[in-house]
């Protein structure tokens, strides 16, 4: 392997403990930086999410309110805690875990969120300012993408950036926000006509298609920046990223791995989006 490798493990706990800092001062002006936690049913992958965006907040000083709801919650007692929790004053982030069970309207839950606690930055509002080049709360993967992309000093500017994905929730608001950073974005999908030539012309390579080593080693350009966004199972239960890891490796100049990349990232720019959330709300 000649690429370095872009360890969000470190990138993370590093970021953590700037949150940490943060709310520490916010304490000491009697804020208690809080983060409302809402779970619906008992997926066990969203268990285990929560169980440690609950451990890596108290670690960062943020408060949680876990709210564990049955699965055969109605879709008007659902609006009903979240109008709850836009109207509690003690609350600075709110965080609904997704997917909700079927029955459940995800769109019109989002679209109910106070956008000043919207700190996943999935409501419509947050989307349009970061479209607009102003973010107000970014999503947290594509934010935590763009920290490793700094820690690792990518020079973006004018850079060829292809991002695979194009989901409201990772893909889109990458491109925005790589975009703004004046990169040259080309984002593909499941309809690009030839994936394969769109990523040997990227200098940076940001995959978020949710499909097992799909993005081949000898696509990547020498020296080009790799982020791997993919989290996929393979039959004999490994994780494994959307990239061929060993033989991209090979020929990036930065590469995240999977796991260890790119997941750690979400779960503490959560946490630095809650501080924040504390942060504007006292200042209003
Ligand atoms: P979605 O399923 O919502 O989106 C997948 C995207 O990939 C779509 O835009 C789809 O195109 C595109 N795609 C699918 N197949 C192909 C193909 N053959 N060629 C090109 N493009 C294709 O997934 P998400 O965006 O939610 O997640 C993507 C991956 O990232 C998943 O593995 C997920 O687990 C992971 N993830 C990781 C996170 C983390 O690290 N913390 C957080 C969130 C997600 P089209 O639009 O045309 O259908």
């Amino acid at each position: 392997m000649t690429a370095q490798l872009i360890d969000g493990k470190a990138i993370s706990a590093k970021l953590r403990a700037e949150v940490a800092i943060a709310a520490a001062q916010l304490r000491t002006r009697g804020i208690a930086p809080t983060l409302a936690v809402v779970l619906v049913g008992d997926d066990p992958a969203s268990a285990v999410y929560v169980r440690s965006k609950t451990k890596a907040a108290r670690e960062a000083n943020v408060e949680v309110r876990d709210h564990k709801l049955p699965a055969t919650i109605t879709q008007p007692e659902l609006m009903a805690l979240v109008a709850q929790l836009n109207a509690d004053p003690a609350v600075d982030g709110i965080l609904v875990q997704l997917p909700l069970p079927s029955h459940l309207d995800s769109d019109a839950m989002i679209r109910s969120l106070d956008p000043a606690k919207d700190v996943d930055g999935l409501h419509p509002t947050n989307l349009g300012f970061l479209a607009q080049g102003r973010p107000v709360f970014s999503p947290c993967t594509p934010k935590g993408c763009m920290r490793m992309l700094r820690e690792v000093g990518a020079d973006l500017a004018g850079a060829r950036a292809v991002v695979l994905g194009r989901s409201v929730l990772v893909g889109k608001p990458i491109a925005l926000l790589l975009a703004n950073a004046n990169a040259t974005v080309t984002m593909c999908h499941s309809k690009t006509r030839d994936l394969a030539g769109e990523v040997r012309r990227a200098e940076i390579v940001v995959a978020a298609i949710g499909r097992p080593a799909m993005v081949l080693g000898d696509w990547i350009a020498e020296g080009a920046i790799v982020l791997d966004v993919g989290i996929n199972r393979t039959p004999d239960g490994k994780l494994v990223g959307d990239v061929e890891f060993a033989a991209a490796a090979e020929r990036a100049r930065a590469i995240t791995p999977v796991p260890g990349g790119v997941g750690p990232m979400t779960i503490a720019c959560l946490l630095e989006n809650t501080v924040e959330a504390a942060t504007r709300r006292r200042a209003r």
